[in-house]
This record gives C-alpha cells, structure tokens and sequence, in this order.
C-alpha cells in the first residue's frame, strides 16, 4: 500500500485483527499449524531484537497498490481475498529478515535457553482480508514471522513502543519520521534497486552512515553550511570532542550485543554479524572523531571505510550489505543504483521537504 494505506484500515480488534497488547503477541491462531514457527518459542519482547517491518517491505506488494488506487477499496480487498493462496514476492526487506533468522538459527544452536534473538514483528495497516494472504505468504517463505499487527489508527508508535522495538522498517516515510520523533530507530525503504546484489545467505551485513545515522548531525550540520573542506578543518579541530547519539546508534549496539554472544564461544572470526561504518568522512582530517566516539560508547563496526566524499556506491557493492542506512537520499539512490538495498532515515539538517 501507499505511505496512506492507513484509508484501508478496518476497526482494531475487530475479527482476527489483532490489537496492541497481549493479544497482539504470538498469533499462533492466526498461523497455519503447518507453519515451521509453531516448533520454536518467540522471546518476549524485552528480551529480544525486535525488528519491526511494514508488509509493503518485506513483500512486493506494488501490483495491489496500483488496483487499489485505480478500482477502489471495495475491488482491492476482493482482488486479494480471491488470490489469498498466491503468496507476495519478495520485497526489499525480505533478505534482511532472512539474514536475521540465520543468525537465530545459529544463536539457538550456542544458547538453546536464550532469548536474546532477533524477533521479527509484521507491521501492516491491511484490511483483515489481506492478512490471510500475508499469512499465507510467510508460511510459503517459511518466514518465523508470529507476531503479527494490525495497526489500525494512529497508534502505530504505540505499538512499536509496546514491542520494545529496535528497528522499524516502513515503507511509509511520514511514519519513519514519526517513530524517529520519539527515540525509535527507523528508515524508509523503497522498491528493490534493478539487479539487486546479491547477498550472503549465511552472515548479515549491516552498513551505517555516520552523521546523522549513528551520530547526532552537529557535524553535517557544518557540511550542509560550508562545505567539505570546511567540514575536514572542524572536525580535526575537534577530534576529542564527542559526538551526540544518532537514531541508530541503539540498533548497532544490539548487533554488537548478539556479536559478542559469538565471540564468547570462540566464533569471532566465524560471527554471522558483521557491521560497517560507511562514512564520507576521511580517515585522516574527521575519522578520528567518528571512532574515538564510537569507543567511548563501547561500540565498534567490524569495518570502517572512510570515503573521503567519494560516492558511496562502489565500496556498497563490494561489501554486499543487506541493508545501508544513510540519511541522505542523494546516498541512498547512489547505493541502489548500484545494486544495494538502502534504507532513508530521515533525520537531521540534510532533511528537506523534497528529499522525504
Ligand atoms: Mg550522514
């Protein structure tokens, strides 16, 4: 659906529909017994990675848009309810999840007892209908997908705060901006870029702008002001001043927490998470500043490549990430056009009407 499929929404609690609170967690009613899922426990969500993913972009799910805005409502939900046995293709979001769940496999097989997981939450504004062909489509994928949401209304930040969530992914950019507003880690995703890269099946990788991504946007603040030469000078005039906390700087914290698990048994050269700081930033004039911050937070990303204001793209498709954030649009669309499923988090002073 569109960024307003919240016009398809029915009445919360209504049927099925799952509504906010213990009733929204674990919908094994609502799975089909079939479904591989039903053998593994969810973790509860305070314990967990929550990972939240509206249905537009973990499915392709363009063709139904196009139907819905061009015969109405009343035609979409028919048009879905009549094909509810053909599962969605994939979308943008689906190898990530993917990634995360062969990352579950593994912590299972090291901490049988452990929650600590990534838990996957399916965010979707849907009619009721719909949801059973959602339904369907991730026992198709054999997705370990349980906790299922209509959100209904405007309460989505409401929800997400009741998953605990780390991450929310949406292809909705107006409820990005709103899950970042109140402290939740987001970004916006679009349609998978023409000859997506391909990516591993075995290791997630997970690429991060610095500025305004996992740092505040003091610094792109400069940038956007002055330039990048003036930029260089600030930032080695400052390299023992801290940076303030960007939007994802909680989410890579959770990847580091699961990589230690790996580390802990012996497996850090065999850890399936690996995360990289891909900043335009240059090591020698503002590189110092990013990592001593990163190092006062007791974080670290695997790998840090400093760009020096080259195009980000190139480096993107040798690293193969399944997903890259950056909060500039400009970047993201460099990213995709060379294969790199980005994601927009849109925070801070690059921000513009225009650029979402
Ligand atoms: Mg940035």
């Amino acid at each position: 659906m569109s960024g307003n499929n919240g016009r398809l929404v029915t009445s919360q609690g209504q049927g099925t529909t799952p509504t906010v609170g213990a009733s929204c967690y674990g919908n094994e009613s609502l799975v089909n017994p079939s479904t591989p899922s039903k053998h593994l426990k969810s973790p509860k969500p305070q314990n967990a990675i929550t990972i939240a993913v509206s249905s537009r972009v973990l499915f392709n799910m363009d063709q139904e848009q196009q139907i819905y805005e061009r015969d109405g409502m009343e035609v979409y939900v028919r048009y879905q309810t009549e094909h509810e046995t053909e599962p969605f293709s994939p979308g943008p979001a689906f190898p990530f999840v993917k990634a995360l769940e062969a990352v579950n496999t593994r912590l299972r097989q090291l901490y049988p007892e452990s929650e600590e997981l990534f838990d996957v939450v399916l965010m979707t504004n849907n009619h009721a209908h719909v949801g059973l062909r959602l339904i369907n489509t991730i026992n198709h994928h054999q997705l370990f997908i349980e906790r299922f949401c209509m959100t209904g209304g405007n309460s989505l930040v409401g929800y997400l705060k009741a998953y605990h969530t780390d991450l929310y992914l949406s292809a909705d950019p107006t409820k990005v901006r709103v899950a970042l507003e109140q402290g939740i880690a987001a970004a916006t995703m679009f349609n998978p870029p023409e000859g997506r890269t391909e990516v591993s099946e075995t290791q997630l990788r997970v690429a991060f702008d610095g500025d305004a991504v996992l740092f505040s946007d003091e610094s792109e603040r400069v940038f956007k002001a002055h330039g990048l030469d003036k930029f260089f000078e600030h930032e080695k005039a400052h390299e023992d001043t801290l940076l303030g906390h960007g939007p994802l700087k909680g989410f890579l914290g959770s990847l580091g927490k699961l990589q230690k698990k790996f580390y802990d048994k012996g497996q850090r050269m065999d850890c399936p998470i690996r995360t990289y700081l891909v900043t335009s930033r240059s090591a020698a004039s503002s590189g110092t500043r990013a990592l001593k911050t990163l190092r006062s937070w007791g974080l670290e990303t695997d790998e840090a490549l400093f760009l020096a204001g080259a195009p980000k793209g190139p480096m993107l498709e040798k690293i193969r990430p399944h997903i890259f954030f950056d909060d500039q649009m400009f970047h993201v669309e460099g990213a995709a056009q060379l294969g790199t499923v980005a994601a927009h988090v849109p925070y801070g002073v690059a921000q513009t009407p225009a650029q979402n």
